[in-house]
């Protein structure tokens, strides 16, 4: 399996630091309003290339924080004049919703920021005692100069950062003894949450909390580390220079980036006010189409949003439930059930679609490729099915089919949950339609229901039914 390292700047074979499993930590939102759906391209990117590694056996501990101490939350509670832990805890609940809803599996561990407070404050009195750090006026910077290899994940040049850097003195840091350095803590202001420590009363600095969760749960050493490319510089710089001057250790063998989603060809972001949330979107299209969509483009590429490839989304997903509702169709209806030597022979040429979907996630998670070998099964299936086919070479079919969109956490066989007073709404229909003696139509109601699962029961008191 091969996957671009940011790090390198190159295609790597994946190996795992320990044999069959894998360690991923992807930095999560900060919690301060709804999600939008560029916020929701890491999530559905990262959560795939998860069930990819699932797919082939691994076992992954997958950690993704939430940060729930910042700037823009405490400003929300002040607006709204409530405390900021009300706010991130009611962003966090809804952000979970929305994950729910674009069919994101729940991480191993979800760790807060402002639970992990602990942890911070012994690791940046590491880097302290290790000379990476210093107090100035209660707050801590990190002594970027001193980690020699900083700027190897951006690829930047420290001269040209102090170059750049100079201009940044002027936010109250002149304190500094160097203005690439960094805050790992800061005094609070008045009204601001704060934690005790040996330096002030105070909060941490962004970078230092995912160093922190990341070592807590998966350890000083992880496989991947990922998020959106805007978090190489300087957050992911940050966070390597923390986690390795304070461990003595490589933090993260892989470093992987998602591209930005679009609109109208500019990044989609809440402070430039050009973004939908994944809600607005929820309630025009249901949420898979979002994260078909997402799936559509390779994860490095730049994706525009718009609504012609939304409906294009949603057509392609379509055509996929399609022909898994034929397969479903045929298999309630065949009167065939094991599978003809020709069967066989046609049900074993489907690898040849499994090896495209597999060469193209393990060619840096060609989720783009990956879907067009979908397509083709589907056109495959399509065309070698009918009502006359075995029960057993649907089934086949139907599995694959299932499966691999399971890879892309794309669910092709809703069970739709049916409602108990819609359930005896058709069982009415069906014995009217049997007093009018049209048969056709009951038994269609039967066979209707028995596809949703549920298996009817003519008794001496009358239809019962029950849940397959
Ligand atoms: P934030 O809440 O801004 O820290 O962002 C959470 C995650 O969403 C980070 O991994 C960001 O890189 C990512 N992100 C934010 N905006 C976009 C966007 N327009 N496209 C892709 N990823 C984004
Ligand atoms: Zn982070």
């Amino acid at each position: 399996m091969k996957l671009y390292n940011t790090l390198s700047k190159k295609k790597e074979e994946f190996v795992p630091l320990e044999e069959g499993k894998v360690r991923i930590y992807v930095c999560g939102p900060t919690v301060y309003n709804f999600i939008h759906i560029g916020n929701a391209r890491p999530m559905i990117v990262f959560d795939t290339v998860r069930r990819y590694f699932l797919y082939k056996g691994y076992e992954v501990n997958y950690v993704s924080n939430f940060t729930d101490v910042d700037d823009k939350i405490i400003k929300k509670a002040i607006e709204e004049g409530v405390s900021a832990d009300e706010i991130s805890k009611r962003y966090i609940a809804e952000c979970k919703k929305d994950m729910e809803g674009m069919n994101i599996l729940p991480a191993t561990k979800h760790p807060l920021a402002t639970e992990e407070i602990c942890g911070m404050l012994e690791m940046i009195q590491v880097l302290i005692d290790k000379g990476y750090a210093y107090e100035k006026n209660g707050t801590v910077y990190f002594r970027t100069r001193k980690f020699e290899e900083y700027g190897k994940l951006s690829h930047k040049n420290l001269d040209d950062l102090q170059s750049g850097g100079r201009s940044l003195l002027v936010s109250g840091e002149d304190e500094k003894e160097d203005s690439l350095d960094f805050v790992l803590w800061k005094p609070k202001k008045e009204g601001e949450p704060s934690w005790d420590s040996a330096w002030s009363a105070g909060r941490p600095g962004w970078h230092i909390e995912c160093s922190v969760m990341s070592k807590k749960y998966l350890g000083d050493q992880i496989d991947i580390h990922a998020g959106g490319e805007d978090l190489v510089f300087p957050h992911h710089e940050n966070e390597i220079a923390q986690s390795e001057a304070a461990n003595g250790k490589e933090f993260a063998r892989y470093w992987m980036h998602n591209a930005f989603l679009n609109i109208d060809n500019r990044k989609m972001s809440k402070s430039l006010g050009n973004f939908f949330t994944v809600r607005e979107i929820s309630e025009k299209y249901d949420l898979q189409v979002l994260r078909f969509f997402m799936l559509s483009a390779h994860y490095r590429s730049p994706l525009n949003f718009s609504a012609e490839l939304m409906e294009a989304s949603k057509n392609g997903l379509e055509r996929i439930i399609t022909a898994v509702d034929n397969l479903k169709f045929h298999m309630s209806n065949t009167q065939t059930e094991k599978m003809t030597d020709e069967e066989q022979d046609k049900l074993a040429r489907t690898e040849t679609y499994v090896k495209s979907f597999e060469a193209a996630m393990e060619d840096d998670f060609n989720t783009a490729d990956a879907i067009a070998a979908i397509f083709d099964l589907v056109k495959y299936s399509n065309t070698t099915t009918d009502e006359k086919s075995s029960k057993e070479y649907l089934k086949g079919l139907f599995d694959l089919l299932v499966k691999l969109n399971d890879v892309l956490g794309i669910i092709v066989d809703k069970k739709e949950e049916l409602l108990a007073e819609d359930i005896e709404k058709l069982i009415e229909e069906r014995q009217s339609a049997r007093k009018e003696k049209n048969f056709a139509r009951a038994d269609e109601i039967r066979d209707e229901l028995l596809a949703k699962g549920i298996i009817l029961e003519d008794t001496r008191e009358g239809v019962k039914w029950k849940k397959a």
